[in-house]
């Protein structure tokens, strides 16, 4: 078990922020994790719901194994250092950071004569224990000297390690960092950056750490999670991140330069694949990647082809095998110590940036053929902007019959009938039959029977042997394509066996056939929080001891003193501050709540609502 798992995590500001949107992974003990994504991801919005300075909107965040979403702030053992210090100005270094210590209390357990707790006795930390251990750390970041200097006479790295000081001497189990060095210049933040990995491996706790430097999340971290718009992009080490970037965003955020990309067009000849730029350069994917190349779909659609700088050489390489030629105009050049980056246009709108050996020296203008390193070579599928080799891909199955009954869809698939209940998330008003597209992600099929799933049972018909794991592709009645998903290759399965794939709800998307969403994507049921159901009850004016149910159908807004709704007694009436209005395939999903909730609340409306417009709104909530 994971020291800190958060599920499924989402963080609706008022106003409509969406500033997290269905987050979930996990922080190992011992582990340094890094935040990085750039300014508005996300990233301080997660610290603080961890440090319990903001309230979880849906979702849980554990920690050793409790749900610690009410619990408060002080109880939950969390250290936070910030980027501006927050040192108390009139104390010195030494009451800087024995302050927090002063302030704690220890509870003692008074037992009676048979040894059980009867109460328990608060006291401070006696001073000469303060003094000890602040002194330790004082020593452990190098501070001894500065301990009577006031945090004004101290340089911008002494004040962060005073700020780190006070942080560690509590002892806490968890350490938050939010960008704590970029307030220092180039150099202090490359030492600092040492400081703090030492006490991390010093303490041996989980550090979670803030920042949108690139540099510091490839240098620090043991785990690196990339947010955008409030959205994971990728986990993992640096490494992974480096070389097998998820997607677009990914790939071009990490690397100084980052990784440059251009157009191509992905063909088959004679069973090799390549990708034809639009010079006409061929680039030959090594038999190797193939191997991880598994979107057999985009063979014949244009791609984009990334690039790192380091990937090309300009004479003859030794594995000849793992490269193409690709020629282009150098248009810029710069010296960077001990190598040479140089800009060369392919085509127009088509540059790469390539790094070179001083003495090749080019000139502007010149044109430059270079062996280009295919085996390092990025494709990504420039609709979805997701890496097609070796990721997760997202299966669609489409043309799918489906039915409505009165809380199921119901829909067929491998000549069986599936229920997915209605409720579960959204599901905005369709039809109450026809077709739909259903759709999940490889990385979701299990073999194992889950609970709340949907079953699929099939033949598998390929196994594909990838470097560490198997892809197993599985046949299913009445579809041509069939389904795959990827199996470590310790679990034996062979062609010819019937399988049984399991989906969990949570993890099933329903698209129209155009391919409008008719799933939310995050779980919004309508449930109301424990701490909030005496407010809302109120507010709705509902005396039944009966638990609160608000459906998300049916609810109207009123506009005005004249709208009458027609069977009054049938609804509540509720005055709801509007958090969000999303417009979902020409209905409004609204998220609101009433005034002092800590939750929220969602209706489908059958009309436009525009939020800066109305952000205070007249509800009539069906009874029902
Ligand atoms: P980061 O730390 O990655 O820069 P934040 O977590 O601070 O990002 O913010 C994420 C998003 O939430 C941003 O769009 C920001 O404007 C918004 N936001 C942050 N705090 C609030 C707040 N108290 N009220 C409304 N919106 C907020």
């Amino acid at each position: 078990m994971a020291y800190i798992e958060f599920h499924r995590i989402n963080k609706l500001y008022e106003g409509g922020v969406h500033a997290i949107e269905d987050v979930s992974f996990e922080i190992e003990k011992g582990q340094f994790t890094v935040l990085v994504g750039p300014s508005g991801c996300g990233k301080s919005t997660f610290l603080r719901m961890l440090a319990g300075l903001e309230e979880v909107t849906t979702g849980t965040i554990k920690m050793d194994g409790k749900i610690i979403n009410e619990v408060h702030p002080k109880d939950r053992n969390i250290s936070m250092v910030f980027q501006n210090y927050a040192l108390y100005p009139h104390l010195t270094v030494y009451e800087n950071i024995a302050f927090g210590l002063k302030l704690k209390k220890i509870k003692t357990p008074i037992t009676n004569e048979a040894g059980e707790v009867v109460r328990y006795k608060t006291s401070s930390i006696p001073k000469t224990e303060i003094d000890e251990k602040v002194k330790e750390v004082a020593e452990k970041l190098e501070l001894t000297a500065y301990l009577s200097r006031k945090p004004k006479q101290l340089s911008g790295g002494q004040k962060q390690r005073v700020a780190l000081a006070r942080a560690l001497v509590r002892n806490n189990d968890v350490f938050l960092l939010d960008e704590p060095l970029s307030n220092l210049d180039a150099k202090l933040r490359v030492e600092m950056r040492k400081v703090i990995k030492s006490l991390h491996q010093n303490v041996k706790k989980p550090f979670i750490y803030v920042t949108h430097d690139q540099v510091e999340a490839m240098t620090m971290a043991d785990k690196i999670i990339v947010l955008k718009l409030g959205v994971i992009q990728q986990i993992g080490s640096p490494k992974e991140i480096y070389d097998e970037p998820s997607n677009l965003f990914v790939a071009t955020f990490f690397g100084s330069p980052s990784m440059s990309i251009i157009d191509g067009t992905l063909l088959e000849e004679k069973g090799s694949l390549y990708v034809e730029l639009k010079n006409n350069d061929k680039l030959y994917i090594p038999n190797d990647l193939i191997n991880e190349f598994l979107d057999y779909s985009m063979v014949g659609k244009e791609v984009k082809v990334g690039f790192r700088p380091t990937s090309y050489r300009v004479s003859k390489p030794e594995h000849i095998e793992h490269y193409s030629m690709i020629h282009g105009e150098v248009f810029y050049k710069e010296l960077f110590g001990s190598e040479t980056l140089i800009k060369v246009k392919i085509a127009e709108g088509n540059n790469i940036d390539v790094f070179i050996p001083n003495d090749v020296n080019p000139k502007i203008g010149d044109t430059i053929e270079l062996y280009a390193h295919t085996a390092k070579m990025k494709l990504f599928d420039p609709t979805s902007e997701r890496s097609i080799f070796g990721t997760t891909k997202t299966l669609t199955i489409k043309n799918v019959d489906y039915k409505i009954n009165d809380k199921n869809i119901v829909f067929s698939l491998a000549s069986k009938s599936h229920t997915y209940p209605i409720g579960k998330r959204v599901i905005t008003s369709i039809e109450k039959s026809g077709k739909l597209n259903v759709s999940f992600d490889t990385e979701n099929i299990t073999l194992e029977e889950i609970p709340d799933s949907v079953s699929i049972t099939g033949k598998v018909v390929l196994v594909k042997n990838l470097f560490n794991r198997n892809a197993i592709f599985v046949e299913i009645k009445d579809r041509k394509e069939p389904l795959f998903f990827y199996l470590s290759k310790d679990k034996k399965i062979n062609v010819g066996d019937d399988v049984t794939m399991y989906v969990g709800y949570d993890y099933i998307n329903f698209h129209k056939v155009d391919n409008t969403p008719i799933l939310s994507r995050y779980d919004i049921v309508n449930e109301v929080k424990e701490n909030d159901i005496a407010l809302v009850k109120k507010a709705l004016k509902i005396r039944s001891n009966d638990n609160i149910k608000i459906p998300l159908m049916g609810v109207r807004v009123i506009t005005n003193r004249k709208t009458i709704l027609t069977n009054k007694e049938e609804f509540y009436k509720a005055k709801a501050i509007c958090l969000n209005a999303e417009d979902y395939n020409g209905n409004t999903l609204l998220y609101y709540k009433i005034k002092g909730m800590k939750g929220y609340l969602t209706a489908i409306l059958d009309k436009k609502i525009d939020m800066v417009k109305q952000p205070i709104l007249k509800l009539g909530i069906p009874k029902k």
